[in-house]
């Protein structure tokens, strides 16, 4: 389970860096927290057959839950209108701020 897990994490980190690099967006600059969505993925990749987002609640209606396979229906307006998606997974390059004190 713990190397199943491991593989799965490193599937989503790859699918997350090239989908980073087709759109545009950047991951969540506090790794703690992208590590944390990451491996909610994982889980899911492993345990329900697809990469569902961690932080929506799925429901016995499957065409519903296709909706919430990362990268999910509703990213980019979440992006677009706060600056991130809704686990704080993904977001909008301008919105990546590099701390002053690294600068
Ligand atoms: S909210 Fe973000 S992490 Fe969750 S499924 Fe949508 S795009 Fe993926």
């Amino acid at each position: 389970m713990t190397k199943d897990l491991e593989q799965e994490k490193e599937k989503v980190r790859q699918f997350a860096r090239h989908y980073c690099e087709l759109t545009g967006y950047t991951l969540n600059p506090d790794e703690k927290i992208a590590k944390t969505i990451i491996e909610g993925l994982a889980k899911n990749r492993l345990t329900k057959g697809f990469q569902y987002c961690p932080c929506r609640p799925l429901t016995g209606n499957q065409e519903e839950n296709k909706l919430k396979i990362c990268p999910c229906k509703w990213h980019k307006d979440e992006i677009a209108a706060d600056g991130h998606c809704h686990c704080q997974l993904f977001f909008r390059k301008n919105d990546y701020k590099i701390p002053a004190s690294t600068v």
